[in-house]
């Protein structure tokens, strides 16, 4: 049913075709306790300060009361989807993990996002002297009016396409900062609307994500008393996303499925610059080493990771580093608007080199017909961002490329033990008008499939 991927090569990439790139980076390293100076202690110290912050969040968000703080998604069996992608049960079992019902943000950005919002609150509590030093705290002091109080004298902004900047307007609002979001002007209406009306501050910039982002650090950097939230370089946006593995693994362990050589994990990964499917990936090769397999899926029209990973390759040789996807060919224009980056993140390329196991493109008809799927299977509501992980297993089994990483590892003939993992990343808060929109696009992509 997914078109077939195209052989990677330059006029593919230009015509947007869908196509495969697998590394062929030994991943035996993929083992090691640290890579680019973080290791799994840095992982423990965002999942512990998500601990320690969540009696405060039960408090702020009544949709957190039932999870006493915790914002985590269900990993879900989805045996009439994995039927309509036409995944044989030979080749595997199809899971798919839910961040498009994450509370509080309505997409995976409520990990980093949230995590980095509040580690700056957990900065200034302490420099203000907001919670008692030394001894183990109870974070819900910083709900009192003092402490609000207190956060209303400093600032947090961020750039984004929406949805990083649903994530950090809403907490930052929440605990009291002030909160600014700069927007590229292809940012959707309605995630400025609510935006506004929680009282975060949205400034629109002409251009694409990369200036808005770019406009916002300008600003930021000229105020002491204000943290940018920097989504191409922030060590603590991966890290949030990293405390999504651990949970992950105890999902699946709840689910009896294990990982190892016999049977392998892959996980396919919407990827905007990289952070968050960086984060994730990061964290769950500290637990399952080689014998996890991220891809990361991009559309083909905004193809940055794919080209991050390809600089100085024979095929992007004419380019130097860090190209964008305007290098290749490619104009950033697609619906997937939580996708829609020119240029990848270094900071999340630098960390999963060593052990991504590829990227592959998905073409804007497919995202749209995969949501139609997930909804009229499973009942999944998801935005086309979000569609791009289902693609992975027919990209990853119905390409050459595909097929000669899974032989070159030894995974061909462990297929029928495998677990593929789709993440859907966003949806919960897509308004019924667009969503059914998205919806009839990709009822009439399936009928003329
Ligand atoms: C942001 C986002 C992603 C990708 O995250 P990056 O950190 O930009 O790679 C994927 N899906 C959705 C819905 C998103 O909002």
């Amino acid at each position: 049913m997914t078109p077939s991927p195209s052989p990677l090569t330059l006029s593919a990439l230009q015509a947007g075709q869908p196509v495969l790139w697998a590394s062929g980076a030994d991943r035996s390293g993929a083992a090691g306790p640290a890579f680019n100076g973080i290791s799994n202690a840095d992982v423990d110290g965002s999942v512990a300060r998500l601990a320690r912050f969540a009696p405060l969040l039960a408090r702020l968000f009544p949709e957190l009361e039932d999870s006493a703080g915790t914002i985590e998604s269900s990993l879900l069996p989805v045996p009439r989807l994995q039927q309509a992608l036409e995944l044989p049960t030979a080749q595997g079992l199809l899971l798919v993990k839910a961040d498009h019902a994450l509370p509080v943000a309505g997409s995976i950005k409520a990990r980093g996002g949230i995590h980095e919002v509040l580690e700056y609150a957990e900065s200034v509590a302490l420099q203000n002297g907001l919670l008692p030093e030394g001894q183990a705290s109870d974070y819900r002091l910083l709900a009192t009016p003092s402490a609000r109080l207190a956060f209303g004298r400093y600032k947090v902004a961020v750039g984004s396409t929406g949805n990083l900047g649903l994530a950090i307007g809403v907490m930052a609002s929440a605990l009291g900062f002030q909160a600014v979001v700069h927007m590229s002007s292809d940012a959707k209406q309605w995630k400025k609307d609510r935006l506004r009306r929680r009282g975060v501050e949205v400034v629109e910039h002409a251009g694409d994500y990369a200036q808005a982002v770019a406009a916002g650090r300008r600003a930021a950097d000229a105020d002491p008393q204000c943290h940018f939230v920097d989504d191409e370089q922030s060590l603590s946006l991966l890290l949030g996303y990293a405390a999504a593995a651990p949970h992950l693994a105890r999902q699946l362990a709840a689910l009896g499925r294990p990982v190892d050589a016999e049977h392998p994990l892959f996980v396919y990964l919407p990827c905007g610059v990289g952070g968050a499917p960086g984060g994730i990936a990061f964290g769950l090769a500290q637990i399952y080493g080689p014998h996890v397999h991220c891809f990361f899926a991009e559309p083909t029209r905004s193809p940055c990771f794919l080209v991050e990973m390809l600089a100085g390759t024979p095929l992007l040789a004419h380019l130097g580093a860090h190209p964008s996807v305007y290098d290749v060919g490619q104009d950033n224009r697609t619906e997937a608007d939580g996708l829609a980056v020119p240029r990848a993140s270094e900071l999340a390329a630098e960390v999963v080199k060593p052990f991504i196991g590829g990227v592959y493109t998905v073409e804007d008809d497919t995202l749209f017909r995969d949501l139609h799927t997930a909804a009229a299977t499973e009942g999944l509501r998801i935005e086309p961002s979000a569609a791009a992980g289902l693609a992975g297993p027919a990209m990853l089994l119905g390409s050459e490329a595909g097929r000669a990483y899974l032989r070159r590892h030894g995974l061909d003939t462990h297929m029928a033990a495998a677990t593929h993992i789709a993440w859907t990343t966003g949806g919960l808060f897509v308004p019924e008008e667009e969503y059914a929109r998205f919806h009839a696009r990709g009822a009439a992509m399936a009928q003329t499939a």
